[in-house]
């Protein structure tokens, strides 16, 4: 394989000749592999008081972003999606080489409605921020002219996806897992404003009621999703749409809650949804869903992004599993040829792994060990051989 300017162009099997000045590097028999992408991170949600975080300043919590990011690119991630915190300023630090990192695709603040699941004042307190460089996930919007002024402001700030909340959260102060949030005219309004910039709308959901309702206005990705039914089964391939599962958030979550790390109320909206992820991603597999690969950890839960490899092996074979990590992800992005591949044309983002995670989908958790070569873009982030 021939890589010039960061991207590959030439793969022969006949071994090419080498060229002039090239480096060479023999990959000595083992795994090469595309560099993966994780399609729902917050790399800038730094800490567990996801409230108080908030209220820091925004250059303290870029800092503690940056090491994030370092740790994904360690594990193998190449690309993420940014999917509420990180916006502009991250991936240009990334992209100018500041931040060692993924390459960054984001959606600035997260949409919500007043007592949405983007929503973090506390039930009694009246003032919200609305200075949209304050770290808070979320900017409120009600009504349809808000929704698209919402949409505007981040599609004027660069943002390649839109992100709302389609329902509650577990992780909110004042919401319900089960409710819908946005009403109908206003989703359309987003979907609307996101088509126009060619972007699309991303949707935070866990029940078929809201996941239905968003894929029927045009919502392109489904997030997390846990407590899905048959019902949205139909509507997802009619819409084309993608579906990212992100259940090791979930047991990084409860985790942290045995270590008394949690408020009461989310480790109550926890316990909901932690039991159904399994069965919601089996029933996606069996349905043949465009699933991608997501995690949703923040704070220094971080270092769990591989486990969600072993987590849907319990469902899915390896090959799935990494195609959800690689060409399902670029599609979804809007970069298949150019992502999660190894072909002629692609950036050249590589793994090269001791082992084989077609048979064993482990290797990859342990990268340190088994990463021999990391690179993104043709640029070197490690090489061990
Ligand atoms: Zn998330």
């Amino acid at each position: 394989m021939v890589i010039e300017g960061g991207w590959i162009t030439d793969i022969d099997s006949s071994r090419p000749p080498v060229p002039e000045g090239a480096t060479v590097i023999d990959v000595q028999g083992k795994t090469l592999m595309p560099g993966l992408i994780d399609c729902h991170t917050h790399p800038a949600v730094v800490d567990m008081d996801v409230t108080g975080m908030a209220e820091w300043s925004p250059t303290y919590v870029a800092a503690r972003a940056a090491r994030a990011l370092d740790g994904m690119l360690r594990r193998g991630f190449t690309s993420i999606r940014d999917v509420g915190g990180g916006e502009l300023g991250l991936a240009r630090a990334v992209e100018e080489g500041y931040f060692p990192g993924p390459r960054i695709f984001y959606g600035g603040k997260q949409l919500t409605q007043t007592g949405g699941a983007g929503d973090w004042r506390s039930p009694s307190r009246q003032v919200y921020d609305a200075n949209y460089h304050t770290p808070a996930i979320g900017v409120i919007c009600d009504g349809v002219s808000e929704v698209r002024r919402a949409v505007r402001e981040e599609v004027r700030r660069g943002a390649h996806h839109v992100k709302a909340y389609l329902s509650g959260a577990v992780d909110s102060p004042s919401d319900r897992v089960d409710s819908t949030q946005f009403s109908l005219e206003e989703l359309r309004a987003m979907v609307e404003e996101a088509t126009a910039a060619n972007i699309y709308v991303a949707g935070h959901a866990y029940t078929s009621r809201a996941i239905n309702r968003g894929l029927e206005c045009g919502v392109r990705t489904i997030e997390h999703g846990n407590l899905m039914d048959e019902s949205s089964i139909p509507l997802f391939h009619e819409h084309g749409a993608f579906y990212v599962p992100t259940m090791v958030t979930y047991h990084a979550l409860a985790r942290a809650g045995e270590q008394g790390h949690l408020h009461g109320e989310v480790g109550a909206k926890l316990e909901d949804v932690l039991d159904r992820a399994i069965g919601a991603l089996e029933l996606a597999h069996r349905s043949d869903l465009k699933i991608a690969y997501g995690t949703d950890l923040f704070a220094d839960m971080h270092d769990q992004q591989l486990e969600e490899f072993v987590l849907r092996s319990e469902v899915q074979p390896a090959a799935a599993i990494l195609r959800s990590a690689t060409v399902v992800g670029a599609e979804l992005l809007g970069r298949s040829g150019e992502l999660g591949v190894v072909a002629p044309g692609a950036r050249a983002d590589l793994l090269v792994v001791d082992g084989d995670p077609l048979s064993d989908i482990r290797v990859l958790t342990r990268p340190q060990e088994n990463l021999k070569v990391i690179m993104k873009d043709g640029g070197t982030i490690k090489n061990e051989l």
